[in-house]
This record gives C-alpha cells, sequence and structure tokens, in this order.
C-alpha cells in the first residue's frame, strides 16, 4: 500500500470493487455482511466534509444500511478476536522457549506478509499464525453467524471496507474447513471506494446517523479500534497477555510506550521492555517497509533482540494506509493514529478479552482461544511464495 499512497499512477491503477458490490446488494439471493475496519473511521470524513467528530463509525454503518446492505460489523470485534488468538499464540511460544533468539512476529499486515516472503524467507516461520481481523471477520461471518441464521454459508457475502489496497489480495486466501470451502471475505472496498459509493447512492452524510453493528457479533474495544495506528496491535496485544499471565488487568495504559512519537523517530522503530513478575517481554514496533528492512537486518545481525515485533508496511500503520483519501503532499497518518488513540481512551471496554460478544462467541462456538476449531477457521499456514 505505502508506495500507492504517495504516487499517483498507482491510485490510477487500482482496481474498482464498487460494481462487484452493487451487484451482490442487488442480487436476492445473497445476504451481503459487510465489516469496516477500525483506521477507515479516521478518514472517511475528510473527503466528505464532516469534522472529526461527526466522521463515526456509526455513520459508515449506516450509510451502508441506506445503500442496501444486509448487516453491517465493526471489525474491531473481530481486532479483539485476533487479541485473543495471537495473543494466546505469543503467551505459548514465548514461555516454550521457541522465541529465545527470534520473535514472533504480528501477521495481520498483508503488505508485510508478501515482503518477508520474499525478502526474508528464512524468517516466515517466526510469523504468528493468526489471520488478520479482516480474515477471522470473514471465517466467522461464514459459518458462527451462518448458523445463527440458518443459512448455508454460501448464501452469506462477504464484503469489507479497508484503509488498503493489499488487503484486495489477502482475500484470495483459500480456507477449507468442514462447513465451508472458499474464501473468507468476498469482496474488499478501500476508504476511498466506499466514498464513492456513498457519492453516488447519493447519500447526503450529514443525514447519516450513528448507528450500532449488528448482534451478535457487535461489540468493539478500545483496543481493537488501536489496530488502525502503528503500535496499536503491540499494545492491545500486551494487554490481553497481561491477563493471561497474572490473572488480572494491569492499568490501560501501561503499555503506552509502544505509541509513535512520530514515524519518522528512532528509524520508524520504537522499543520498549516490559516486565511482568519475573519475565522480561522485548518489544519492537516499526513501520515502513525501509524501516522495516533496517530493523531485520539488525536483529539478523544479533544488534538487537526482543520476544514479539510488530510490522506494518505503511508509515503510521493502517491510518496512512494506500486506500484512504490522498491530499497531495500531505501526510495525515500521525493525526489520523491520534484519533484512534483518543477513541481508545474514550472506550467502556479498552481490553480485548473483555469484549463480551467475543467472549459470547467462545462460550458457543470456538471453546477456547487456540482450540482446534479455533485453528481450523481463524489461524494459517503461511505458504512461502
Ligand atoms: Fe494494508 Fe495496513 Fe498493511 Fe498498509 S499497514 S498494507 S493499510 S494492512
Amino acid at each position: 500500500g505505502q508506495c500507492i499512497t504517495h504516487c499517483p499512477v498507482g491510485a490510477l491503477r487500482e482496481r474498482d470493487d464498487t460494481e462487484t458490490v452493487w451487484d451482490a446488494i442487488a442480487d436476492p439471493d445473497k445476504i451481503v455482511a459487510v465489516q469496516v475496519a477500525p483506521a477507515v473511521r479516521a478518514a472517511w470524513g475528510e473527503q466528505l466534509g464532516l469534522t472529526r467528530g461527526e466522521a463515526t463509525i456509526g455513520k459508515i454503518l449506516d450509510s451502508l444500511k441506506k445503500m442496501g446492505v444486509d448487516y453491517a460489523f465493526d471489525t474491531t470485534f473481530s481486532a479483539d478476536l485476533t487479541i485473543m488468538e495471537e495473543g494466546t499464540e505469543f503467551i505459548k511460544r514465548f514461555t516454550s522457549g521457541e522465541l529465545k533468539d527470534l520473535p514472533m512476529f504480528t501477521s495481520c499486515c498483508p503488505g508485510w506478509i508478501r515482503f518477508i516472503k520474499t525478502q526474508y524467507p528464512g524468517l516466515v516461520k517466526y510469523l504468528s499464525t493468526a489471520k488478520s481481523p479482516q480474515q477471522m471477520f470473514g471465517s466467522v461471518m461464514k459459518t458462527y453467524f451462518a448458523e445463527q441464521l440458518k443459512v448455508a454459508p454460501e448464501r452469506i457475502y462477504t464484503v469489507s471496507v479497508m484503509p488498503c489496497v493489499a488487503k484486495k489480495a489477502e482475500r484470495e486466501m483459500e480456507l477449507f474447513y468442514e462447513e465451508y470451502a472458499g474464501h473468507d471475505v468476498d469482496a474488499v472496498i478501500t476508504t476511498r471506494e466506499l466514498v464513492k459509493m456513498i457519492r453516488s447512492a447519493h447519500i447526503n452524510p450529514k443525514t447519516l446517523e450513528d448507528i450500532p453493528g449488528d448482534r451478535p457479533m457487535q461489540e468493539g474495544t478500545g483496543a481493537g479500534v488501536i489496530f488502525g495506528a502503528t503500535g496499536g496491535v503491540m499494545e492491545a496485544a500486551l494487554r490481553s497477555a497481561y491477563f493471561l499471565l497474572k490473572g488480572k488487568n494491569p492499568p490501560a495504559d501501561a503499555f503506552s510506550k509502544v505509541r509513535s512519537q512520530g514515524f519518522n523517530q528512532n528509524n520508524g522503530v520504537q522499543e520498549a521492555d516490559f516486565q511482568i513478575d519475573d519475565i522480561t517481554v522485548r518489544t519492537a514496533v516499526v513501520s515502513g517497509l525501509g524501516n522495516t528492512r533496517s530493523l531485520l537486518d539488525r536483529i539478523l545481525r544479533g544488534e538487537v533482540q526482543y520476544d514479539f515485533v510488530e510490522v506494518m508496511a505503511c508509515p503510521g500503520g493502517c491510518v496512512g494506509g494506500g486506500g484512504q483519501p490522498i491530499h497531495d503532499g500531505e501526510e495525515r497518518a500521525f493525526e489520523r493514529g491520534k484519533n484512534l488513540y483518543d477513541l481508545d481512551q474514550q472506550a467502556e471496554l479498552r481490553f480485548s478479552h473483555e469484549n463480551p460478544d467475543v467472549r459470547t462467541m467462545y462460550e458457543r462456538f470456538f471453546g477456547n482461544p487456540n482450540s482446534h476449531k479455533a485453528h481450523m477457521l481463524l489461524h494459517t499456514i503461511h505458504e512461502l511464495l
């Protein structure tokens, strides 16, 4: 996504999937279920003349309903689910000694996944096996949600609204499990394509109202919201890893040291060590692929050592993604990221493991994080390209 943000030619070549989505909405046999990524709320209003306070996720969901989709959800729900799976996986790999030489890397950014597979294939086994929130939500819509609706998974047409162009390729990942064989996600549109659809439906953004996402995947925590900003996945994961290790919550802002201080600082790397009882967890957060390359080279030369590393291909994370509104020569990622951190501060729930809808889904459907069923539906095998 990175080059497209800064390269108008890339933007022109971008695939447009809005017609595919309009066709699905018009098809009476399809049940259209849409998810909206955390970073989208921080940018969609820029193109529609909405202030930061007006441009809420609830209004995006309302716009989707007005366009005729059947169900609209906030991806923050599955960001919390990702934390449950990835946090549990990290604790397992960390305590088993598997990470004593090299760290576990986050796996939710397809730009980064492509980069590591092509440039550092030897490190691929250190990626978390957790799918991204986009893929997890698609998978849950076609299984857990299909079961609730009592319909065959094939009838559910899953769409995601993403800040990202690379997410269009990520959806091509195949999944095969007992209930269903096909794709988690059927179509991906970017933030810019969402705005285009709102305009072509002649929806006046000022008339949109705040509506909640649909049940039973309605809740999302502040920890899920910050997924859209660099450092957010790491911070959310540490909040829940602490709980998994100690059985109680840390202060919600205990891990704020991983937040970016401006991503041109320290070669875009934010490092922090955290002490949880007698365990030290060494973390690093990096965004931008140039910064990532220098960090990986330093790790491989043994100059730095970490247990857990978050990587986002776009400078500033998904808020600066290639599918977001473009403003010539202006980088808005930092300001948009700040918006997400403010939403986290205001959130009633700030720990992914406290998401009541995620908890209910584990009780009814998955059992525990990293259960067999969770592995089948929520994890992947990273094959080399
Ligand atoms: Fe996509 Fe986010 Fe990765 Fe950029 S950082 S490529 S927007 S997932």
